[in-house]
């Protein structure tokens, strides 16, 4: 196994003053077994954890990395203006122009407020939306993470009955609940709420069925409720100018958060012109979120990700891994269910219900320098190239011996 002695040891140390050590979705206990809890470096596609074990990464810091760690354009943007100024009384001048530079970019957007976390983004658009249309229930699909608070958190524990009772659920791309759960919530609509494509924990991901985005978009044109794109994950990765621009739906307020600034701490809200009205009366805001070092790292990483390849370039990679690893794990006897875009990997074991399968899988490939994740959304970033791949893929050749060797069959 490999060396985790200043792993354990900080862990150790972490639980006496930090409750159960770490938390939240980076917890190596809500990830699986043999997971490296702490970290010392990143560059590029690579990590190092606390005890110098190195892996080719396929979380990309759960989507904020999007170029490579440590992009030396967009820190040396963020370090020149952190020299001048970043957290003071008021927001710079790279605040008016990354927000010209997304309304430039952003297919529906006419205006931009900016915030820290995605969770920030998705909020205001709520808030947005009911303060637009005077009106209380959003809908939400069942299983569609759009962050931690109260209104939409995946776990109920200290969130109270009210705290949900302006919520309804429906299944994505299921547009009879959908109509049915616009039926229900009837003149009290605010707002649909949608991530880009169907990206839920440990299930298959799925692209938007083009007639259940136009049926949302089609409910919110007939009622005066606000459709909400949640691109916190996708966005800046599939496509600059929003995810649903192939597609050719407009949603009405976008939220944006992970990639726009290649790690620095920045979110977005993108609206339509109908809405700027609403967004001006909210009260919206926070210490930090006019941070101007944030900014101007959005800035470079929007304008390298408008005039380079770079996103192409992911998508290749993605093919080729999902190609290699479909290769792989047929030479091994194994069923893989490779899911959503190429750039954004789920892969799940066929038959693997309890995931033992995939967390086996997973553990092996940490052994072998990959680091993948058994049942999140991956991530690949313009930093991994063909030689990174090839390397990952040898890594998962025998991390698909190990799991075979220690008996684990598909079933
Ligand atoms: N929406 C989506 C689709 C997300 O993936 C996330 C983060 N995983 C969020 C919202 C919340 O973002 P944050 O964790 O930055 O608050």
């Amino acid at each position: 196994d490999l060396p985790n002695s200043k792993d354990t040891e900080l862990l150790n140390r972490a639980r006496r003053v930090v409750p159960n050590g770490v938390w939240g979705h980076m917890a190596t206990r809500a990830i699986g077994p043999g997971f490296p809890q702490f970290f010392s470096r990143s560059d590029g596609c690579r990590v190092w954890d606390a005890d110098g074990n190195e892996y080719i990464d396929f979380m990309c810091a759960w989507g904020p990395n999007v170029l490579g760690y440590r992009n030396a354009a967009v820190d040396n943007a963020a370090l020149a203006q952190m020299k001048s100024a970043d957290i003071g009384n008021g927001p710079t001048e790279v605040m008016v122009e990354l927000a010209e530079l997304l309304v430039d970019t952003v297919d529906h957007a006419d205006w931009a407020l900016f915030q820290k976390n995605g969770t920030d983004a998705t909020t205001t658009c709520v808030t947005v939306a009911r303060a637009a249309t005077g009106r209380r229930k959003i809908l939400a699909a069942r299983g569609s993470y759009h962050g931690a608070v109260p209104w939409c958190s995946p776990s109920l524990v200290g969130v109270t009955a009210e705290d949900r009772a302006n919520l309804i659920q429906f299944d994505y791309n299921d547009t009879a609940s959908l109509v049915a759960a616009v039926a229900e919530a009837g003149s009290d609509l605010a707002a649909i709420i949608l991530t880009a494509f169907k990206h839920d924990v440990q299930r298959d991901q799925a692209l938007p069925d083009a007639a259940f985005l136009m049926a949302a978009r089609q409910a919110c044109d007939r009622t005066g409720a606000a459709l909400i794109l949640d691109d916190v994950r996708a966005g800046f990765r599939l496509d600059v100018r929003g995810s649903w621009a192939r597609y050719g739906v407009k949603p009405d307020l976008a939220a944006y958060s992970k990639a726009i600034a290649n790690g620095w701490p920045l979110a977005c809200v993108a609206g339509v012109e109908s809405l700027r009205e609403a967004a001006g009366k909210i009260f919206t805001t926070g210490s930090f979120w006019y941070g101007a070092a944030a900014m101007a790292a959005a800035v470079a990483t929007i304008k390298i990700l408008r005039e380079t390849d770079a996103l192409k370039k992911t998508a290749a990679m993605g093919e080729r891994f999902r190609e290699g690893l479909a290769q792989a794990a047929a030479r091994h006897g194994y069923r893989l269910r490779q899911t959503g875009p190429v750039q954004m990997p789920m892969v799940l074991f066929e038959g693997d219900q309890d995931l033992a399968i995939g967390n086996a899988f997973c553990a092996a490939g940490l052994r072998h320098g990959i680091y993948m994740h058994p049942r999140h959304s991956m991530f690949l970033c313009a930093a991994h190239e063909a030689a990174d791949i090839d390397r990952a893929l040898e890594a998962v050749d025998r991390a698909f011996s190990d799991i075979a060797a220690a008996g684990f069959h598909p079933h």
